[in-house]
């Protein structure tokens, strides 16, 4: 989301003469876009500003803007840490940077965050600059209604507002039409997108069927589904859309109901579990992927295990792990009394991540010897070699040689060889 957010605003400043630097000290305008799901990130955004405010000593001309979750979260208060800051605009207001942008060009402070989203209208989605060549972000639902325990985002990003499908498809075919090879729907929880035009039956699986009758060879992928609100009907939309990939991305983030409940997530280890099966037996080679927490507060070890155990039951394919950071707002950011520390937390990380590496090694294997539609996203020379690096539906890493293969191509590859993180293949002439 936030990487779909900077393309937005440097869409936004191209229009106000502004040209993206490769060289970060070169800049006459400097925008930091935060996240601030854990401590680390906000941590990280900080220290970059304190960098930028070293500069801005020797360069007083220089600009420095901060945007995004931590701005959200922490208001007029980032000022207290960098008061060097020209510009802090929060998630609702990107759309106000044409203004803010004159505001700062004439030396003022500003600070615009709000609560309720400024509205944009629909030429703003327009103006894009898009920084990969092959795949497109478009949101498709914002904000969160879900409230995880530990989760800041339904503080930092507001309720869910999902955008118009006619405006989806729209933007979708320019994008094909741009010549891109793949589009990603981005919400906190797609499966809620369309709940909030009630009456109309707009779904996440009815979008999936509009957007797969654009015509052109190109692929379509979403991210992030809610376990529990997966229907049947999206299921069977993933398997009659030919340009839907067979991926799935479904956050489990503890394997032991009890955690689950105290996370506030709205399903058993069971339910998930059943969930898993039921996609699996209906796409042999789909890939399922996961996020989890190590170390919740009260987490005991046996509740910790059932995580280690259920990574291996449901042989998921790859899963983000985080330790568990306690986020301002949240209901479980006040159990101060039952966090565990962080030599606890941090080696159960190890632990999660350790499992992560077996299972994905395992789920690497069963790919040897098969043959995966692979599209091409990059090059790298290797010894004087030009190796493609590219990416199956199923969202697997699979590099290969081919001269006569270009990004944004698509092309059958055998698997030849797994690692843990990608696979190697031949192409299929
Ligand atoms: N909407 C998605 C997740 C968005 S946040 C979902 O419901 O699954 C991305 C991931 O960050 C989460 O899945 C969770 O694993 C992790 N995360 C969120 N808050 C966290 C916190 N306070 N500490 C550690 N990890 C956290
Ligand atoms: Fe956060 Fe939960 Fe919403 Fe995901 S569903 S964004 S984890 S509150």
């Amino acid at each position: 989301m936030n990487k779909s957010d900077s393309e937005r605003i440097a869409g936004i400043l191209s229009e106000f003469g502004y040209e993206q630097t490769e060289i970060e000290k070169e800049a006459d305008l400097l925008i930091i876009n935060t996240c601030s799901i854990r401590q680390l990130s906000a941590d990280k955004a900080y220290s970059k500003l304190g960098v930028w405010g070293k500069w801005k000593k020797t360069r007083p001309e220089l600009k420095i803007g901060i945007c995004g979750c931590v701005a959200q979260q922490d208001k007029e208060k980032v000022r207290q840490r960098a008061p060097y800051i020209d510009l802090v605009f929060g998630t609702h207001n990107i759309y106000e940077l044409p203004t803010l942008i004159k505001q700062i060009e004439e030396d003022e402070k500003v600070c615009a965050i709000t609560n309720t989203p400024v509205v944009c209208n629909q030429n703003d989605f327009k103006i894009i600059r898009k920084q990969d060549t092959v795949n497109a972000w478009i949101p498709i639902i914002e904000g969160c209604n879900n409230f995880c325990t530990y989760c800041v985002v339904p503080f930092t990003r507001g309720r869910e507002r999902s955008r118009r499908p006619e405006e989806i498809i729209q933007e979708a075919k320019n994008i094909i039409k741009e010549g891109f090879k793949e589009i990603t729907l981005l919400g906190q929880n797609v499966d809620s997108y369309g709940k909030d035009f009630k009456g109309e039956n707009i779904t996440l699986a009815n979008l999936l069927r509009g957007l797969n009758k654009i015509e052109g060879n190109f692929r379509i992928r979403f991210v992030t589904s809610y376990p529990s609100d997966i229907t049947d009907d999206l299921i069977d939309a993933v398997e009659e859309c030919d340009k839907v990939c067979k991926y799935f991305h479904i956050p489990m983030q503890s394997g032991n109901s009890h955690i689950l409940e105290e996370m506030n997530r709205h399903y058993t280890k069971a339910q998930y579990y059943q969930i898993v099966s039921k996609i699996r037996n209906r796409f042999p080679d789909v890939a399922i992927t996961s996020d989890f927490i190590a170390g919740f507060p009260g987490e005991t070890e046996e509740e910790f295990q059932d995580t280690l155990n259920a990574i291996d039951e449901l042989e998921l394919d790859y899963s983000n792990t985080a330790a568990y950071s306690p986020r301002v707002f949240t209901k479980a950011g006040k159990m101060v009394d039952k966090f565990l520390s962080e030599e606890i937390k941090y080696e159960r990380l190890e632990r999660l991540n350790e499992k992560n590496r077996e299972v994905c090694l395992k789920s690497n294997e069963k790919f040897v010897g098969k043959v995966l539609n692979v599209l091409v996203e990059s090059k790298t020379e290797k010894d004087g070699k030009v190796i493609l690096n590219s990416r199956a539906g199923n969202n697997k890493i699979v590099h290969f040689e081919d001269e006569t293969k270009n990004i944004g191509d698509f092309v059958d590859v055998k698997i030849t060889k797994a690692q843990t993180w990608c696979l190697y293949g031949e192409p299929i002439r």
